[in-house]
């Protein structure tokens, strides 16, 4: 089945990559996946979380609900790739292959919606927007996707140039880390460069805590945990012999699990006051809680290998062994219920499918759409008998 819409899954696929829409603005991508939901007769609501759409497939038997989920935003990006499909639109591509997700999602939803009535259950599609700015999936989730029918499992796949095109990389527990972004606001006491000691030098401090604050993942993280905190700006001072008021650091904190991301938290926290505070200054911590860490649940890890293992052969089911410090907000649907997010194979040298996500270059094997959906009707049906 997935084959024999293959061409049209393609070209569902090509519309949206010329057509790219940013987080929060995808009102032509709502609009298109709703003429084909109305064409192939699925039950959808459409404008959830402003720019989402929220689908339907009743089976006539009763039986558990399974969610899948396809983000639908792109990037600030302009196109260089090489293609006959290019954006129409300066300065914005679908660099992450959420293009893919989507025409994988639809392709799926027809193929499911022909089987409809056969169905134990229910199947419901999230098109979830601004998964690269706000978190669509949050919103989507208070504005109650995850409701009426209650869902029992969500699935999420990732377009994914690092590994070949025919195959899935999957990954057990914690596969994708929370991040928070913390701002540093250190106060010394202007002077003049020659006379340190009538001032507070707020650049000495922000040195001192620079180093100081690497001390946690070295020592405090168990070498078998993973953290990281990076200082990615520094601002302060205008001239060489002046000392300034003030310096601001820009920093960004990376974990797996929520009791390390607070134990992080709370030991940067500490260091900043403690040491400002030893060496005269004063200092203000700014942090914006950004998405949580990705981890899969076992039982559904399971069933998608079980799968993948079926349809794709054994050896070209990945088991991905260590989490990514990247971010993905399908994490608000596996804190919710139980999911599994995963990978799936694009890359393929002879297209050139080679470059990775956020790359102006980012190309992606095309034949890896029907295994898509594939994949997607298969799981769906997996675990609807789990
Ligand atoms: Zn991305
Ligand atoms: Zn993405």
């Amino acid at each position: 089945m997935a084959e024999q819409i293959s061409d049209e899954v393609i070209s569902i696929r090509r519309d949206f990559h010329m057509n790219p829409e940013l987080g929060g603005n995808e009102f032509r991508t709502m609009d298109k996946i709703c003429e084909y939901l109305d064409l192939w007769g699925v039950e959808y609501k459409s404008n959830v979380a402003d720019t989402g759409v929220v689908a339907i497939i009743r089976g006539n038997k009763k039986g558990k609900t399974i969610g899948i989920r396809a983000d639908m935003d792109a990037l600030p990006i302009k196109e260089e790739a090489n293609i006959e499909y290019k954006s129409l639109i300066d300065g914005k591509m679908h660099a992450c292959g959420h293009d893919g997700h989507v025409a994988i999602a639809l392709g799926a939803a027809k193929i499911l919606k022909s089987m409809g009535p056969n169905l134990n259950g229910n199947i419901k599609f999230f098109f979830q927007p601004a998964e690269e700015t706000i978190g669509g999936a949050e919103r989507m989730i208070r504005g109650g996707c995850l409701k009426d029918p209650d869902v029992d499992y969500v699935i999420g796949l990732h377009i994914d140039t690092d590994i070949p095109t025919g195959t899935i990389g999957i990954k057990y527990g914690k596969m994708k880390a929370s991040s928070d972004e913390i701002t540093i606001i250190i106060k010394g006491e202007s002077t003049h460069g020659a006379h340190p000691h009538k001032g507070i030098d707020p650049i000495f401090i922000a040195s001192n805590l620079v180093m100081s604050l690497q001390s946690i993942v070295s020592r405090n993280i168990s070498p078998t945990n993973s953290a990281l905190f990076t200082i990615g700006s520094i601002h302060g001072g205008t001239k060489g012999n002046v000392i300034p008021e003030e310096v601001v650091m820009n920093g960004i904190l990376r974990t797996l699990d929520e009791d390390t991301r607070k134990f992080m938290k709370n030991r940067i926290k500490s260091i900043i006051e403690n040491i400002t505070r030893g060496l005269g200054g004063n200092s203000k911590i700014i942090i914006n809680e950004s998405y949580g860490s990705l981890i899969n649940d076992d039982d559904v890890v399971n069933a998608i290998r079980t799968v993948a293992n079926r349809v794709l052969g054994n050896e070209n089911v990945i088991i991905i062994e260590f989490p990514s410090m990247g971010t993905e907000d399908f994490s608000y649907f596996a804190r919710s219920v139980k999911s599994c997010f995963y990978n799936l194979g694009c890359r393929n040298e002879e297209k050139n499918a080679i470059y990775p996500a956020h790359s102006s270059k980012f190309i992606i094997d095309e034949d890896c759409l029907k295994i898509g959906v594939m994949l997607q009707v298969e799981n769906a049906l997996e675990l609807l008998n789990m």
